[in-house]
Order: structure tokens, then sequence, then C-alpha cells
């Protein structure tokens, strides 16, 4: 089923991501990765992505705040592998600050990665995807996606716009052979999470040890943090013949934290 297409992961230079875009070609698809970073690291993924699980894999640098380069990102892919079967849309950023004092162009960039990049995304693979009657999208979201936190007022408006994209989008695809849902996962110990600690040490006057254990695994009751390739796992079932009956939903993958 996944052998042999190509996936297009947004934000796949980092975190989740990059677990999501090497479940894939472990399952022998075609990869396209994105995302900023240094460019020798980049390429020093690509060539692991190729030589561990012999597959091809390219890198667009394209700015997920830029919808000509998103479309360009699509094109480019279409063009190199013959099309796009799975996107995921992955790029994320985070800032933490109360309403008062949030910067509105912090609000502006996380909306534009978070949210309006997948609505482009998405319309620019649409096309290809109807007409070959198959395609998967997933779009990340987060357990932001339905419940809300204080100081991530940006996020979390773009996260429950994720999910209500994700409803739109699969209900428009149905009848095509594209699912398009979404996960929602608790935190995951990435560069994400990590950068979000002294904001929200701030924020909050708390130790960053606080911060881990009062703030961030105080919302799991697992208390475990959500592993990357736990998400990745989920997103490759999501791909699969099996969950052909799988769309518009949102899944939590939180360690319960949305049982609450
Ligand atoms: P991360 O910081 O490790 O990775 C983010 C990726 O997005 C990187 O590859 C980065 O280069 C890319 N990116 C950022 N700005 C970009 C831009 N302008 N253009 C292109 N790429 C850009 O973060 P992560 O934790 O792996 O997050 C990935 C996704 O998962 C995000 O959508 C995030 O909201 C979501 N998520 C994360 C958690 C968590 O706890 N880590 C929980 C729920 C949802």
């Amino acid at each position: 089923m996944i052998q042999g297409k190509t996936a297009l992961v947004t934000g796949s230079t980092s975190g989740i991501g990059l677990a999501i875009a090497s479940a894939f070609a472990a399952q022998g698809a075609n990869i396209v990765i994105n995302g900023l970073g240094a460019s020798h690291e980049i390429e020093e993924e690509r060539l692991r992505i190729e030589h561990e699980f012999g597959v091809q894999a390219r890198h667009s640098a394209a700015d997920m705040r830029k919808p000509a380069e998103i479309i360009e990102m699509v094109i480019e892919a279409e063009k190199n592998f013959g099309s796009v079967d799975i996107l995921v849309n992955n790029a994320g950023i985070q800032h933490v600050a109360p309403i008062d004092e949030f910067p509105p162009e912090q609000w502006d960039a996380i909306i534009a990665i978070n949210l309006s990049a997948a609505f482009h995304a998405i319309r620019a693979v649409a096309s290809g995807m109807k007409k070959r009657n198959w395609g998967r999208v997933i779009n990340m979201a987060s357990a932001h996606a339905l419940i809300a936190s204080p100081f991530k007022s940006a996020y979390v408006a773009a996260k429950h716009g994720v999910a209500g994209l994700t409803k739109t989008a699969a209900l428009e695809f149905a009848r095509h052979g594209v699912t398009v849902n979404a996960i929602a996962p608790g935190y995951v110990w990435t560069p994400l999470v990590e950068h979000q600690i002294p904001e929200t040490m701030a924020a909050r006057g708390m130790t960053r040890d606080q911060v881990i254990h009062d703030v961030l695994l105080d919302a799991q009751p697992t208390k475990e943090f959500v592993t990357s390739e736990q998400v990745a796992a989920l997103a490759v079932f999501l791909a699969s013949g099996n969950a052909a009956s799988i769309t518009g939903a949102i899944l939590s993958i939180d360690g319960g934290w949305t049982a609450h």
C-alpha cells in the first residue's frame, strides 16, 4: 500500500516530522522532507533516510509562511516523483505568553505555519489525489485542538482551526479515495517543547522542574511523554488500507490528557 508511494512531510528536519518521514521511508515510500536547519545536518538526515531504507529522499526548503513556496514544493515533488500520495502537514511553532503581551508577529507566524500552510498544501495536492482516486492527508493537530491552556492563544486557535480544516477536507474528498485525518498528540519531548520551557517559566513564575512536572506532565495521567515514534506509527497506520474508512477524525495520542 505505501511501498513506492511518495510522502511529503512538512517540518520534517526535526522532532515528530523527522520520525514520520523515517517511518514512511521504512515502509518503502519516497520522501520529501521539508524544514529549516543547518544545510549539512539536513543533508545528513536526507542521506541517512536514503541509505537506511533504500528509497529516494529530497529536501524542500519551502518556508511554510509563504504560500507560493508551498505550491512550488508540491509542484517540484510531483515533477520529481510523479505524485504526492501522502501529505503530512506537520510543521509547527509555538510561543507562550499572556494575550496582552503576545507579540502580534508571533500570532501571525503561528497561524501561517500551524494552520494556513496546511490549507495551501492540501489545496495544492487535491487535484492530483482526486485524479488518482487515492490519497492520504494527515494533519498534525495537538491536544490543543480539543482543549485550551492559558498563554498559548495563537497555538490553540491554530490547532482548533486544523481540526476544522481536517473535517471539511474529509467531507470534500470522501468520494475520491482520499482520507483526511488529524493526529492530536499530548506532550512529545522534542525541541518545540524544550524551547517553550523558559517562556513558561517566565509566564508562570516557575522553575524548569516545576514546568516539566507541574505543567507538562501534570496534564498527562500516564506521567510519560508521548514519543515521536508512537506518533509516526499512527501516521503510518492512517496511510494503510485498513484505515480507508477513517476520515475526518481527530485522533488523540495523549496519555489520557483529554479524557479529563
Ligand atoms: P520541532 O520544533 O522539533 O519541529 C518543527 C519542524 O517544523 C522543524 O522541522 C522546523 O524546521 C519546521 N518549521 C518551523 N518553521 C518552519 C517554516 N517557517 N517553514 C518550514 N518548516 C518550518 O517540533 P515538534 O514538536 O516535532 O512539532 C511538530 C508538530 O507537532 C507541530 O505541528 C507541533 O505543533 C505538533 N505537536 C507537537 C507536540 C509536542 O509536544 N512536541 C504536541 C502536539 C503537537
